[in-house]
């Protein structure tokens, strides 16, 4: 199990990397609930932590935001004095909301190739709508990477050049086609959005149905095509 969890991971990293240009050292963007996740399930030194989910070979800088920042130290003096991240290099004058600061810092394009890891199940659904941000959760002791959704593969297998010049409009609105489309192919039934899909997995657990469910769903259809295509791509 823990094998293929592993493999799981290093595809999902193998597909940003060949799709969106990720390359090591890769970044990782925290924000407080991540923070506060890795401190209470003792998930240290962050950085080896991520080094291994990511299956890097180089060590991982943490990047956060001086938004952030303030936030964790809203969750407890301790989170923000035991914590210790870079700072990234683009940051606005006003200290804004945690989340609002994260969507500024990934903007349209995820430029800096930010892998975002976060709890809050609000920004997920935001950074659903930025085609290239592998997004990084806990669930008690294990983190994850979330699986490329349908719509980031669809946008992956557009021209390099209309990728490159697609707006933040037109990929929503090729989500809302996806989504309005048959069979989205990952097991959700039409209208089951992601966002719920993800609540129910974390209120269950890693070890639950449903996770084995889409694990198993998620196999049988990267054993077809896609892989195949991931593969001589790359
Ligand atoms: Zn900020």
């Amino acid at each position: 199990m823990r094998v293929k969890k592993r493999l799981r991971h290093r595809k999902a990293v193998q597909f940003y990397s060949t799709y969106f240009g990720f390359r090591e050292p890769y970044k990782v963007l925290v924000n407080g609930t991540f923070v506060h996740h890795l401190l209470v399930h003792q998930l240290l030194p962050a950085d080896d932590t991520l080094r291994e989910l990511l299956s890097a070979s180089r060590s991982t800088p943490l990047f956060t935001s001086k938004c952030v920042y303030t936030e964790l130290r809203r969750l407890g003096k301790s989170h923000a004095e035991d914590f210790d991240a870079e700072t990234a290099s683009y940051e606005h004058d006003k200290v804004v909301s945690a989340v609002d600061c994260i969507l500024s810092l990934v903007g349209d394009k995820n430029p800096e190739h930010y892998f975002v890891a976060t709890q809050d199940s609000d920004l997920w659904e935001k950074l659903r709508e930025v085609p290239g941000v592998p997004v990084i959760y806990g669930l008690k002791n294990s983190l994850f990477i979330e699986q490329p959704s349908v719509q980031q593969r669809k946008f992956a297998q557009l021209d390099e050049e209309k990728r490159i010049h697609m707006e933040k409009s037109e990929f929503k609105k090729l989500l809302k086609v996806s989504s309005e489309g048959k069979a989205t192919g990952d097991g959700n039934a039409p209208g089951v959005t992601e966002k719920s899909k993800f609540k129910r997995n974390r209120a269950k657990g890693p070890s639950s149905d449903g996770e084995t469910k889409r694990n198993s769903v998620r196999k049988r259809k990267r054993s077809g095509k896609d892989s195949n295509q991931a593969e001589t791509s790359s």
